[in-house]
């Protein structure tokens, strides 16, 4: 059905940050320096729509770590890579446990749940690069291509100490070596995988490389077809089920559109035939998703009616 937003969304997204701004609770993710020292006080949120208009209010120029963000991205270039041979490998279940659970992947022979869980992006990254030869740079030039601009970068230092703390993601990929589920050498795997949590971007450059899922797989800006429209349902389905780490149930009741989080606070929700939000605001609720954020997209979501179900 047809979304009844007003032509001038200014004041809305300007209302509605104004009351996150009192949205208190929620703790910067602290288990990396790098993230521990960004100002709590940050807060944007930006409107993406398909007919090329960007709103946005607050920080939304300012580059933060997409951290689980990147995951749509490593997964959008896998698939597209290797096709349905894809699901052989990594399921397409909501997990029901925490981003980085291990017993899980025990359990299940070394097939992670989704990808959208630590488990399956490292899986994920094992496929890119297996199948790249230079699999960041792949990555990298999608995503600048997606946000029509070279000034997307990755923040070395998040990247090193991710590195130096990334104990638990080489634990899921070395249980997935046992299982015979990575082909590539498991450092080099893990190391694409930090490097990608560590891409940095604004709200409004992510709510435009996001976009081509809104677009039944085309990028509006570009116009090309970045993946099928089949597979764009398929991403959003997946984002709809296990986007929102364990409280995407929640998400689905109270705000219903497809959507990924990342433990830098940034928030993205896709809006299909209509356009993107993302929000950001580092402050964490206990699930690892942005207070503010999630405070933000529920209020423009209930407000313009957007929920796909
Ligand atoms: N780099 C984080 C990790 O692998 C990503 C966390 C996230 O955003 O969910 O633990």
């Amino acid at each position: 059905q047809p979304i009844h937003a007003p032509d001038n969304l200014q004041p809305l997204l300007e209302s509605i940050l104004q009351q996150a701004l009192t949205v208190n609770d929620g703790k910067v993710a602290d288990y990396i320096p790098a993230l521990a020292e960004v100002k709590s006080d940050y807060c944007a949120l930006t409107v993406a729509t398909l007919d090329g208009n960007v709103m946005s209010v607050g920080d939304a120029d300012k580059a933060f770590s997409i951290q689980s963000i990147s995951k749509v991205f490593g997964l959008m270039l896998a698939m597209e890579r290797v096709g349905d041979s894809l699901w052989e490998r990594v399921q397409m279940e909501p997990s029901g446990q925490p981003f980085n659970s291990i017993v899980q992947l025990e359990w299940e022979q070394g097939i992670p749940r989704n990808p959208m869980i630590n488990a399956g992006a490292i899986l994920i990254s094992d496929v890119l690069v297996s199948h790249y030869s230079a699999s960041k740079s792949a990555l990298l030039s999608m995503v600048r291509g997606l946000c029509g601009s070279e000034e997307v970068y990755v923040d070395y230092r998040v990247h090193e100490s991710e590195r130096e703390h990334g104990a638990r993601n080489s634990a899921l990929a070395y249980l997935m070596k046992s299982f015979n589920n990575i082909e590539s050498d498991v450092e080099e795997v893990l190391d694409h995988y930090f490097w990608q949590c560590a891409l940095t971007m604004s709200t409004e450059q992510l709510a435009r490389g996001m976009a081509f899922l809104a677009n039944r797989g085309k990028c509006p800006h570009s116009g090309r077809q970045i993946t099928t429209h089949r597979d764009s349902q398929r991403i959003n389905a997946l984002l709809s089920t296990s986007g929102m780490y364990d409280q995407s149930g929640q998400f689905a009741f109270t705000v219903g559109l497809p959507a990924k989080s990342g433990v830098g606070g940034g928030i993205v929700a896709i809006v299909p035939d209509y356009g993107v939000i993302c929000a950001w605001s580092p402050p964490l609720n206990s699930y690892g998703n942005s207070a503010r954020g999630m405070y933000m997209i529920r209020e423009l979501a209930n407000n313009l009616g957007l929920s796909v179900y």
